[in-house]
């Protein structure tokens, strides 16, 4: 039986080893924490999942909530500028999701997806796997997979001098799973996946989720650096920190105060703070002579979460990387298989990576502009935007390509 090692219990470590585990392979999962642990702890993402990669889970057996997750039927976004024109009502588009939103908080779905590898006998280790140790790992399997997000075994991976180098992150972040949002049927948007822009100051982004104690409300706070969302320096508690929230708000997008007013924290983990630099690596790294491991997820290519992507590519790559796996039959894990499989991921993913570089690019160009502009007043271009995020390669030849927003946009008159 052939022996395969991932290190790192995440979406994407949890999601393999188990499909890996479902086709006969013995699995090693090297876990930084036990299941009780994980579900106790703090938050962890947004995991915000749209349609393909829900089925994704559907498919492997994995979606264990689709009757207890929200489903979020639409999305709204807002853009003001209290600031230069308050006077300005914001402007605003509601389009309708075509295949389902959901978010399972990561503390209830990982604890589950563990305590379900155990059950179904994977063998887990629970520890921290440093740098010097990864090699001894690799000598006892016929393949490890390094799924370890964005910790530090991610700098054994080379940078791919092919994509844009970041000097830091392009936002700060700051996120709240909280209770008691006003979610009155005369309001269905309150259900909705809403994102507030204001320009110098950045994104909030409010979705419906399941926690550990049940449907809940998230606020994630995108701040651009030095403007009044960038105030998380302190790293407050999770009270202290949705109060400031809700002061910004009220400020910058009272609509969202009133539904929000009386939110508290659903647990004491309920808030995150933090900021991620975009990086995307070389996909295997030699650690020990003439040993390799594969790098998967985050671990090797990881964005900002304002698109709302990375946890939907770690199960598009671990769902990619299981059928490559498959596929290898008795034959040996080399560099080149290796590389195949990261680029078989990689062929969509790039167009993903490249979608949320864009919506952060300061200034936006010129085209992107004008497609936001029409999707205020043009239904069917709101709809087609707000569907892309749930397969963002079909932007590649309009919202990406100036010549190809001109001629879909020429449909318009603009
Ligand atoms: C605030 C925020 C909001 C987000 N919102 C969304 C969203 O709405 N939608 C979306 O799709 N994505 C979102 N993301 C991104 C998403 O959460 C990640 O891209 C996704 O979880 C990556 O999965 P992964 O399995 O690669 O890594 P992770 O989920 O980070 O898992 C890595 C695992 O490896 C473990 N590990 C690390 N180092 C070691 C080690 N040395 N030894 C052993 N174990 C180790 C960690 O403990 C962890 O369990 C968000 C991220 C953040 C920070």
């Amino acid at each position: 039986m052939r022996r395969i090692a991932i290190v790192g219990a995440g979406q994407a470590g949890l999601q393999l080893g188990l499909g890996l585990l479902g086709a006969g392979y013995e699995v090693t999962l090297v876990a930084e924490r036990r299941p009780e642990e994980v579900r106790g702890g703090r938050v962890t993402s947004t995991q915000l999942m749209f349609g393909p990669a829900l089925r994704i889970e559907r498919d492997a057996g994995l979606a264990l909530w689709d009757d207890t997750a929200p489903v979020m039927p639409a999305f709204e976004l807002s853009h003001w500028e209290p600031e230069g024109q308050p006077d300005v009502p914001p402007r605003r588009f509601t389009a309708p999701f075509d295949r389902e939103v959901r978010s399972v908080d990561q503390r209830v779905k990982l604890s589950a997806w563990l305590e379900l590898f155990e059950e179904r006998g994977g063998r887990a280790e629970y520890r921290s796997v440093g740098p010097a140790d990864v090699a001894s790992v690799a000598a006892a399997h016929d393949l490890t997979v390094l799924a370890t997000g964005r910790g530090e075994l991610s700098a054994l991976f080379e940078p791919d001098t092919s994509w844009p180098a970041h000097d830091g992150p392009p936002r700060s972040l700051a996120c709240f799973y909280v209770n008691g949002v006003a979610h009155d049927t005369a309001d269905p948007a309150a259900g909705y996946v809403r994102n507030t822009g204001v320009p110098p100051t950045g994104d909030v982004i409010m979705m419906r989720a399941l926690t550990v104690g049940g449907p809940c409300d998230i606020l994630l706070i995108e701040g651009k650096w030095g403007g009044a969302y960038d105030c998380w320096a302190d790293r407050p508690g999770a009270g202290d920190g949705l109060r400031r929230a809700l002061e910004l708000l009220r400020a910058y997008a009272p609509w969202e105060y009133e539904r929000f007013r009386r939110a508290e924290p659903t647990d004491a983990g309920a808030a995150l703070y933090g900021a991620i630099t975009p990086a995307v690596r070389r996909p295997v790294a030699r650690v020990d002579g003439d040993r390799r491991v594969l790098g998967l997820a985050d671990a090797v290519a990881v964005h900002d979460p304002v698109t709302g992507q990375g946890a939907n590519n770690a199960a598009r790559a671990a769902a990619s990387y299981l059928d490559s796996i498959l596929r290898r039959g008795d034959l040996p894990f080399d560099e080149e298989w290796m590389r195949g499989a990261f680029d078989t991921y990689w062929a969509s993913a790039r167009h993903t990576h490249a979608f949320t570089d864009l919506v952060l690019r300061e200034p936006q160009p010129e085209h992107v502009g004008r497609i936001m502009e029409t999707a205020f007043d043009r239904p069917e271009v709101a709809h087609r935007f707000a569907n892309g995020y749930a397969d963002p390669p079909t932007y590649r030849d309009w919202l990406m390509d100036p010549d190809g927003a001109d001629a879909y946009l020429a449909g318009f008159g603009r």
